[in-house]
């Protein structure tokens, strides 16, 4: 006999774009549940970089005042660390509408923004499960049923199933796993890793935010919330190999690969390494990936996919939480003005695909050009020869980025 629903959609993953979709359809009276595996606070590969045109959504969702009482500096000033250029151009200003209060962006530790959103998708409703790890989606009969381990996702802890019509794959894009909406495992050199950590007494100004350029992968800094400047980055893993491989010849002993990471971007990026001459790692260094860039589906096999698991652009140009978070809201959107069954599901997909398409496509392609520039050969040396004539292209690229552009409902 077919069970009954236990929510009306169970969102898999607690990060912005889950949290995102959980809250908006919570406020609108749907009963939610989040699934999500890791427990909370925990920190994250990113670089924590809010651009300012979020703040409209994330007062309506709730938490824009405590995400301004907590967040760090405005960051007004863009700039390109490379070999030993340094180079910085004016932030585009972002005030978006008559409602808007904030002209630029900012960062949060994800330790503190995902908590935040997550409490607030609670408060508003949400029924939360964590951790709990969403291990299989089944059709069962007008539901799918989503089942949960509980724990660390060991096949002896206790499993519980849950029951809605509507899925929401919010699990980003980075981990393979057995669901149908993960993504299949893949190895290959030119694959890029992420790598993430904290410093206290970092000198970089409290108001720049500089991309930085390095043999073999590209990255960010930021001042963040608590005086914690973010480091982040990728680094391709043929490049990380070689540099452990000649680590390893010439000093012997065991270095981890985000110790290689530090020593190469101080090595070869001289605004990264001022940055961090007085500075002390705060917590340890995080490793995730490989990232997967690219357009995906947004509706497959009767799963709705929010954030990293719909699509992803390069963070180069540090807009992976403002999709996650942005996507999050347009589902639940046309999810609550939208009539129910497979076939309403089906229509809501096309037209959340095409609302994601038109407001994400431009900049997933201007980050996949940038990326392509700074990892290519010779092309971070060209990048800084083109921003030392005109460091005005940097403004330029972060409003080809997204950084300007409204919300659907907030323009
Ligand atoms: C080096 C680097 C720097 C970056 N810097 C920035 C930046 O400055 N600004 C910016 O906007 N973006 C940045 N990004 C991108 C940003 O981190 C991502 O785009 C964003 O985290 C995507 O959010 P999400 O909610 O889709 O997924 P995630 O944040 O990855 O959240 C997914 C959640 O799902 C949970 N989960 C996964 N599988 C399961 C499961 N089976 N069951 C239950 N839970 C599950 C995970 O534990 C996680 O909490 C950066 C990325 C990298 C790699």
């Amino acid at each position: 006999m077919k069970q009954p629903s236990t929510h009306d959609a169970i969102v898999i993953g607690a990060g912005p774009a889950g949290t995102s979709a959980a809250l908006a359809l919570a406020q609108r009276g749907w009963a939610v549940a989040i699934v999500e595996k890791s427990a909370f606070p925990r920190r994250k590969v990113c670089g924590e970089y809010i651009s300012a045109s979020n703040l409209t959504l994330l007062d309506r969702l709730g938490v824009g005042d405590a995400w301004r009482a907590e967040a760090g500096p405005e960051i007004r000033r863009v700039g390109l660390f490379c070999g030993d250029t340094c180079v910085e151009a004016p932030m585009p200003g972002a005030k978006l509408g008559p409602a808007a209060r904030d002209d630029f962006g900012r960062a949060l530790g994800r330790d503190v923004l995902d908590s935040l959103l997550l409490d607030a998708a609670r408060s508003a409703g949400a029924e939360v499960f964590q951790p709990g790890r969403a291990v299989a989606i089944d059709r069962d009969g007008a539901c799918q049923a989503v089942r949960i381990q509980a724990g660390a996702g060991n096949s002896r802890d206790e499993a519980t199933i849950l029951r809605a019509p509507v899925i929401v794959a919010a699990h980003g894009s980075w981990e393979p796993g057995p669901l149908p909406s993960q993504l299949e495992k893949k190895s290959r050199p030119w694959d890029l890793l992420g790598f993430k950590a904290h410093f206290t007494g970092s000198t970089l100004p409290p108001d720049l935010m500089p991309l930085l350029t390095f043999p073999g992968g590209y990255g960010g800094m930021v001042l963040a919330d608590h005086g914690r400047m973010s480091i982040s980055c990728c680094i391709r893993r043929d490049v990380l190999a070689r540099l452990r491989g000649r680590h390893a010849r010439e000093h012997g002993g065991h270095v981890s690969a985000a110790e290689i990471v530090e020593r190469h971007l101080r090595a070869t990026c001289r605004g990264a390494r001022d940055a961090l001459e007085e500075a002390r790692l705060d917590g340890s260094w995080l490793a995730a990936g490989p990232i997967r860039p690219g357009i995906r589906a947004g509706y497959e096999k009767d799963i709705f996919r929010v954030g990293n698991a719909a699509g992803e652009s390069h963070p180069i140009i540090a807009e992976g939480i403002s999709m996650a978070l942005q996507s999050g809201w347009l589902l639940a959107l046309e999810l609550s003005a939208a009539a129910g069954g497979q076939a309403g599901r089906g229509a809501v997909g096309r037209r959340y695909e095409r609302a994601w398409r038109g407001l994400f496509s431009t900049r997933v392609r201007a980050a996949e050009a940038i990326a392509r520039i700074a990892l290519g050969h010779g092309g971070a040396a060209m990048m800084g020869a083109v921003v030392r004539n005109f460091p005005r292209a940097l403004t330029l690229g972060a409003r080809l980025s997204g950084k300007t552009r409204a919300v659907p409902g907030f323009g």
